[in-house]
């Protein structure tokens, strides 16, 4: 018998829910606690040292040593009040999660005593030894010399014992080496050049912000189970299992009632969550069984990837008290829905206004649909980035693989905005407006009704839809860094921000009148971009081929989307909102492409270690006692007629495990082959190449094997817990 896979399945049912403590009678009685936040600023440091953190936060400012030791002891006394013991930076390193490490807050004093220290110094910057993080070339790691530096504008929080400072990470000579660092320069330059344009409808706008609210899909799974299952260990995902007789089909996870153990596991890392000032608001079921969701209130762009990775991380800590472990990978299960990690995005003003959003009158209007038009924009000419800031080994799985939706970016506006973009192409006129023709186009976009908000159609199958008063880019990966396409999204939406300026500054510089130039800039636009609008079903086979026929880009090739960040107009682009250099970017793509190759090796050798050692002894096993069963029909009946007819089917069937067998051991055999061969290539590029085109396609036809012996194997055999199992043990 498959020993742990029935051990698992008997202690599911010892599974209970836990019960949570509650830290407060109400949410806002302890929301924020373990944040050093401005109120706490405020009680904890002196009122020149609060000003400074303030202007520090609101303009950029550099926070200056003597000021650094100021806050440091403030910092400190709070931390130690809540009991922390330790410190950290806290950085979003190249890889799929965050990265500490903690010191101690102990000096020697000069009575060789110790005391609690901590200074401006160690507030501001550290030097981990932070050689064995991917660089793509940039640190020689003999060198090891990267330093972190605070983030100001996120603040410090504790988690136990820790004080934790959002910081970024950079080489010694000043190269990026992580996700902040860049996504915070993206967010200057729309800032800028978002203010720019503001400056056409409202001179008072100084400052805009761009706005994250992402939602976090994942999948539980219980602890026992995901034990015996060395594929999920290993790789986050299932290499092989048939599907199960129920999953989706009905529908009926969907919102249904969350189960009692899932949600005592909900409102525990919610709590810590709210303790952390992290403001997660919904939560529900998803498509799939034993697929969940979370999603915040939307915050400013930074700390909200901030606190999209702190959640995540608490969400596998906490799971683990539940006995549950979480999946963030894209496609845990063939077959059914996979997780996203949809970024709902748009960019507000200082002065509380949504550009995003439809305004009450014709100026308001008009800077809705600039700024709606330069996005869509943005998106059309820079598709290839967008595709490429996405697309990863796991999220691949999801888009543009079998039963998924392709990877093509198209945008969603809703029937409503498109009528009046189609309206608005037709009246403005290509040549001088009549002052008849000005009023009533005005009019009309003043009219722009606020219904909008209220219409934001349940199109679920766009992957950049318009909702109202966002973008909701939903082709994100839900194991992804929010980061990674929100420097993209932010730097090409900069990038046509400028454009737009000129354009209108150059016409009016002819003698145009602004708001006429505006005009026909937009309907310029508006032809530009019908290409990437799109309302139907973005996940038929109509619409890739419709995508086809407009020059879309569809691209679920990794290395191939990689591309896209060296291409001449993009390298132009990141440099001229100074967001990468260009040997930032190389080093990018090279990590991605490493990140990419290993995770299909690690695969690879995980399926083919499970196909040998698991799968194929278990099917010899059921095989001899099919043979033995033979034999003895035969010593019974002799090898006549009577006995041929009992044992036809068995026949047959040790027939077909044997051939299943056999194709497992060929291909096995070669995706080794090919592996060896792709490692041997010195190229980053070509490697991940034969990656993606020699050894990964032996995943699935290794996998079909298995999965049609699974079905043929007695139960009794199996060694590795089956979907249903996965989906339903709750
Ligand atoms: P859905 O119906 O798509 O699940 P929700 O109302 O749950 O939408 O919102 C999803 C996310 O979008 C939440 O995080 C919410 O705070 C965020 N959101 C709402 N308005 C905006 C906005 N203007 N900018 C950015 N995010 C927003
Ligand atoms: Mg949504």
């Amino acid at each position: 018998m498959a020993t742990l896979r029935f051990f698992a399945l008997k202690e599911l049912l010892n599974r209970k829910p836990l019960t949570i403590d509650e830290p407060g009678r109400l949410t806002s009685d302890y929301f924020g606690k373990f944040v050093f936040d401005r109120a706490k600023m405020k009680k904890y440091l002196s009122s020149e040292a609060y000003a400074h953190v303030m202007e520090a936060i609101e303009k950029g400012s550099r926070i200056d040593r003597k000021m650094a030791d100021q806050i440091a002891l403030g910092m400190k006394a709070w931390a130690l009040a809540n009991g922390a013991t330790h410190y950290t930076h806290w950085f979003h390193p190249l890889t799929d999660s965050t990265a500490e490490k903690h010191d101690a807050f102990i000096d020697i004093d000069a009575n060789g005593g110790v005391v609690e220290g901590f200074s401006g110094k160690l507030l501001v910057q550290q030097e981990p030894d932070a050689s064995s993080f991917p660089s793509g070339g940039i640190r020689n790691t003999f060198e090891a010399r990267g330093y972190t530096a605070w983030d100001v504008s996120s603040p410090a929080f504790i988690v136990g014992t820790t004080l934790c400072l959002p910081t970024i990470f950079v080489s010694y000579t000043g190269e990026a080496l992580d996700y902040k660092m860049p996504l915070l320069k993206a967010l200057a330059a729309v800032d800028k050049a978002a203010v720019d344009v503001c400056q056409f409808f409202d001179k008072n706008v100084s400052k805009v912000n761009s706005n994250l609210g992402w939602e976090q899909e994942y999948f539980l799974v219980d602890e026992a189970l995901y034990m015996a299952r060395p594929d999920l260990m290993l790789t986050d995902r299932t290499l092989m299992g048939h599907s199960s007789s129920k999953d989706q089909q009905l529908e009926d996870h969907y919102f249904s009632s969350i189960p009692t153990r899932v949600i005592a596991y909900m409102e525990d890392f919610e709590r810590e969550a709210y303790l952390l000032g992290i403001p997660v608001k919904t939560r529900h079921n998803e498509v799939a069984p034993n697929q969940f969701e979370v999603a915040p209130i939307f915050e400013e762009a930074n700390l909200a990837n901030d606190h999209n990775q702190l959640v995540m991380d608490i969400m596998k800590k906490v799971a683990r008290r539940h006995k549950f472990r979480i999946l963030f990978h894209e496609k845990p299960y063939k077959g059914i829905n996979g997780s996203g990690k949809h970024n709902n995005w748009s960019l507000s003003t200082d002065t509380g206004v949504n550009l995003l959003s439809p305004g009450k009158n014709p100026r308001t209007n008009m800077q809705f649909l600039t700024f709606l038009l330069n996005v869509l924009k943005a998106v059309y000419e820079h598709q290839d980035l967008l595709l490429a800031s996405i697309l990863t080994a796991s999220n691949a799985h999801r888009l543009g693989a079998n039963e998924a939706p392709p990877s093509i970016i198209s945008a969603f506006l809703g029937h409503e905005l498109n009528r009046i973009l189609d309206e608005l192409e037709e009246t403005v006129p290509d040549k001088k407006m009549t002052p008849d023709e000005k009023t009533s186009i005005k009019l009309n976009i003043g009219k722009i009704p606020e219904i909008l908000l209220d219409n934001t159609d349940r199109n679920r199958t766009s992957p950049f839809a318009f909702t109202g008063n966002r973008f909701e880019y939903r082709a994100v990966g839900s194991s992804a860094n929010c980061a990674s396409a929100l420097i993209v999204l932010n730097t090409v939406v900069a990038e046509q921000l400028k454009k737009f300026k000129k354009e209108v500054d150059a016409m009016v510089e002819k003698g145009v009148k602004k708001d006429e130039a505006i005009l026909q800039i937009l309907k310029q636009y508006i032809k530009d971009t019908k290409k990437i609008r799109f309302d139907g079903n973005g996940y038929s086979q109509e619409w890739v081929d419709e995508a086809a026929r407009r020059g879309l880009l569809n691209i679920s090739s990794v290395p191939e989307a990689l591309n896209a960040y060296l291409k001449e107009k993009s390298v132009k682009v990141f440099a001229a909102n100074d967001v990468f250099n260009s040997k930032e970017l190389e080093a990018r793509v090279e990590v991605e492409l490493e990140k990419y190759t290993k995770k299909i090796q690690i695969e690879a050798r995980v399926l083919g270690d499970l196909a040998i050692n698991h799968i194929v002894p278990t099917a010899v096993s059921y095989m001899n006692t099919l043979i033995t069963n033979v034999q003895g029909l035969k010593d019974l009946f002799g090898d006549g007629d009577e006995y041929k007819a009992l044992v036809g089917d068995r026949l047959e069937l040790i027939k077909k495990i044997s051939n299943h067998i056999q194709s497992i051991k060929a291909k096995t055999a070669q995706m080794i082959d090919e592996r060896k061969i792709a490692n041997k290539e010195e190229d980053m590029h070509k490697m991940a190449e034969l990656y993606s085109e020699k050894v990964k396609p032996y995943l699935e036809d290794i996998r079909y094997h298995i999965d049609k012996l699974e079905l043929i194997v007695d139960n009794e055999m199996w060694p590795l817990p089956k979907y249903r199992e996965l989906l339903f043990a709750r």
